[in-house]
């Protein structure tokens, strides 16, 4: 997807602080920062939320979820543990319709969510 500014990053078109990449997933650390580690984790292939995604769809998202453990472990989060977050649509607060995964850790988190 051409305008898609999740889309350019994987592409390498606009610059991200990137922390893992392979041929179907990229992750980089988050703009804004809500927790010392935040990283957002993607396929590349552009899919604009989950309220799109289809059984077809579902060795996609378990390997994004396996891929997302795996940079938490790199990150050094294993031991302390850490929290994935898929939001979606207008209620869930999803402001980039490219999906993505939140990987946030190095801080108590606290619970439940806003
Ligand atoms: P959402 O609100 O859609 O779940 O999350 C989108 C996230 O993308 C936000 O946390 C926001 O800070 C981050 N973000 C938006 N634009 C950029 C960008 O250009 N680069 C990076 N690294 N993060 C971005
Ligand atoms: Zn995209």
């Amino acid at each position: 997807m051409t305008s898609c500014i999740f889309c350019k990053i994987a592409a390498g078109e606009i610059p991200s602080d990137q922390v893992y990449a392979d041929q179907d997933f990229v992750a980089f650390r988050d703009l804004q920062p809500q927790a010392p580690v935040h990283v957002l984790v993607i396929p590349r292939r552009h899919v604009d939320a989950l309220t799109e995604v289809t059984p077809g769809d579902a060795d996609l998202l378990g390997r994004l979820q396996v891929t997302a453990a795996a940079v938490a472990a790199q990150l050094g989060l294993a031991a302390t543990g850490y929290r994935f977050v898929v939001n979606c649509g207008r209620d869930g607060c999803q402001t980039v319709p490219h999906l993505h995964l939140h990987l946030l850790g190095g801080r108590p988190l606290g619970w439940p969510p806003g």
